[in-house]
């Protein structure tokens, strides 16, 4: 699968002769070319720096982005949205369909569509309708709600010479969603609907009869060409949707018989999302061409070809087959469907279909950059204990004697002593042989000794198996300020890997090792899986924070000395994620803002402030104000009773009143 393996290996090498940092290497730990490029860069200053126009149009620091929108009052967690990388991803997908239109000299045009399901966001799908309009750039609905989004976002007037971008219908349908499909034609809407199932057609066919008018229908067809990854399901015989090859022959009969066959225009076949392998395409686009041209054949009036999604995006930048990635690039993904069908139409003298895609996380996931802060840290203390004069207990001194003789030839077999005298020592405590003083003993000199080894084979050419969880036992945990389960849903659910990465200092050398955990109580909000050139690893290296000497970030109740901010960024999350997030513990909605390029450096389009607590609690049908009385009544009774006095119950219904107003998440 993946290559090029002593690449890490080199830069392990040169990190040992050449200690001084640069941001060079950042670039190369952090892979940000890989997945970030030409959108995401790093600057001399060490701050990560974004070009929303791609390599045309102007950059901005994202480090003085967040510090100028907190100084708006803007809080963390924070997603900003850069509505130039969408018209971008948008102008390259057409751009990559032109060129291979033109390579090939095929004999008709493109017209894709963006599923809204993929991020339904109100100023994302009118960025979508509005960037895509020269392109006829058109929307794909799933749902009912979906194409009451599409509907009345697109305005079929703006179109040229009477050509509407299009409507694909795709879903589940009932009556209503039918009927609202066919009639929107009378107001100059190109609505396709595409049947799924069987009884759709009968229904589709008796409204149609029913309101005098003929709607374009299009079959969405279940290949059996196999996806490959998380969403091999989606094609197949037991796929959830679409129609076999006999369900087919019975839809075209259905379709002859009620004199609507002309009605049928539209090929549809979806194979699932981030298709890692060019070659399951492949697949999936011959097998669909020859359905195409069979459909034609047998008298259906076929006019379009409509690929569907999984256009993937390569998260880990490895440009391999790896679930994080994708072996292709835009470009070979439209010529492969170009010529593909091409040859399929001009060996059977057919003419060429309207090419249809509907590519979502494509289009949508590079926009959105979730900013969020580390609000402390963990690590293993590796500092033995101090020697007790030769006292202890025999298990102590064997991990005493263990701890002084680790060197490079037996750091291997040391690691293996130092953990069956851990083991040892715990069955001791069970037994009573060992006082609770003793244990802990017992497992600072076990940690030191890990810490030790764990120093040693970080410099060595090649790690022994046994000894790889090391570094995964021994990473620090960085408590940052973000729900895993409301922005990051994929990462919990499906252990889908994004790029995080600090945003600034990357000119430091980042000497921890980390997994995040979330602000949820619950054991699975954390990340502990990065992307790395090899698969994945288990922890990412970060930076110390830094206390902090601006006397700004104090938060007047910790005894501790404040840190200074230290901002990290997940990358690539417009897809799919925000709408899949939900409310565990009820972390609500982050703040959202949009930022737009102009001549003069960037604009704050809008801000989407994030819920308060009152607005979550509303959502579980609690009343605020409710809630407000009941601690009023409450605090009545105590101050009654003399359990509280009067300064301290102010205290208190202040405090619970200003939170119901508050974000979520830690200020
Ligand atoms: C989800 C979906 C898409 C979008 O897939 P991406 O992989 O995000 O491009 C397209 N078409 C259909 C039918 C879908 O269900």
């Amino acid at each position: 699968m993946k290559t090029d393996a002593t690449e890490k290996q080199a830069r392990m090498n040169t990190k040992v002769i050449a200690p001084p940092w640069n941001i060079e290497e950042s670039e190369h730990l952090y892979r940000i070319q890989g997945w970030g490029d030409p959108y995401f860069s790093i600057n001399a200053a060490g701050h990560i720096t974004v070009s929303p126009e791609g390599d045309r149009g102007g950059s901005l620091d994202l480090y003085e982005l967040v510090q100028a929108l907190r100084q708006r009052n803007i809080g963390l967690p924070l997603l900003i949205r850069f509505s130039d990388i969408l018209a971008d991803r948008l102008a390259r997908l057409n751009a990559s369909f032109s060129k291979a239109i033109a390579r090939y000299n095929y004999p008709n045009v493109y017209r894709g569509v963006y599923p809204v399901k993929c991020n339904q966001h109100r100023h994302i799908v009118e960025a979508v309708v509005h960037h895509g309009r020269p392109y006829h750039f058109g929307l794909e609905a799933g749902s009912k709600p979906e194409l009451m989004i599409a509907l009345a976002t697109l305005d079929p007037s703006v179109y040229p010479a009477n050509d509407p971008a299009l409507i694909i219908c795709n879903g589940y349908k009932d009556q209503e969603y039918l009927e609202t499909a066919m009639l929107a034609t009378h107001l100059g809407h190109k609505p396709i609907i595409v049947i799924e199932q069987l009884n759709e057609l009968y229904a589709t066919v008796d409204i149609s009869k029913r309101l005098g008018l003929k709607p374009v229908l299009g079959v969405r067809a279940k290949l059996s060409t196999k996806g490959s990854g998380r969403w091999g399901s989606s094609t197949g015989d037991r796929a959830k949707f679409g129609l076999t090859i006999p369900q087919m022959i019975t839809a075209i009969e259905y379709l002859k018989s009620q004199e609507m066959l002309d009605c049928l225009q539209l090929l549809h076949f979806h194979i699932g999302s981030q298709i890692s392998s060019i070659n399951v395409f492949k697949d999936a686009i011959r097998e669909a061409s020859q359905v195409y041209v069979q459909l034609a054949k047998a008298g259906a009036n076929m006019k379009y070809l409509d690929v569907g999604g999984g256009l993937g995006v390569d998260y880990d930048g490895s440009k391999t087959n790896f679930y994080a990635s994708k072996n292709y690039d835009m470009q070979s993904y439209a010529n492969d469907i170009v010529a593909e069908i091409q040859e399929a139409c001009e060996g059977s003298k057919l003419p060429e279909p309207i090419l249809i895609s509907e590519s979502g996380r494509a289009i949508a996931a590079h926009q959105s950059v979730l900013i969020f802060d580390v609000l402390n840290t963990s690590d293993v203390p590796t500092i033995p204990p101090p020697p007790n004069g030769g006292n202890d207990n025999l298990i102590i001194r064997n991990l005493w004697e263990t701890y002084e003789s680790i060197n490079l030839k037996n750091y291997q077999e040391m690691y293996h002593d130092a953990s069956q005298y851990k083991e040892e020592a715990i069955s001791l405590f069970n037994f009573g042989y060992l006082s609770l003083q003793e244990r802990a003993r017992a497992e600072q000199l076990y940690w030191a000794c890990c810490g030790k080894i764990l120093e040693m084979t970080r410099h060595q050419e090649y790690v022994p198996d046994d000894l790889e969880d090391l570094e995964k036992i021994m990473a620090s945990i960085y408590y940052v300020n973000f729900s895993v389960f409301q922005s990051a849903p994929d990462s919990w659910a499906i252990d889908q890997l994004f790029p995080i990465m600090p945003i600034h200092r990357l000119d430091e050398e980042p000497e921890k090792r980390a997994i995040l955990a979330d602000l949820t109580c619950d054991s699975d909000g954390k990340i502990d899986q990065f992307i790395d050139l090899r698969d994945v690893k288990s922890v990412l290296e970060l930076h110390s924070l830094k206390e902090d000497k601006s006397g700004l970030n104090s938060d007047n109740c910790s005894s501790l000395p404040p840190k200074e901010p230290y901002y990290l960024g997940m990358f690539l999350v417009g897809a799919y994620q925000e709408i899949m997030g939900n409310f565990h513990n009820l972390f609500g909605d982050i703040n959202v803002v949009h930022i737009q390029m102009n001549p003069k450096g960037y604009k704050i389009e809008h801000v989407v402030k994030g819920d308060t607590i009152t607005e979550v609690l509303g959502y579980v049908q609690y009343d605020a104000e409710d809630l407000l009385e009941s601690m009023r009544q409450q605090t009545e009774h105590a101050l009654q009773d003399n359990r509280i006095d009067f300064d301290k119950s102010q205290q208190l219904l202040k405090d619970y009143e200003g939170s119901l107003s508050r974000y979520t998440y830690l200020v």
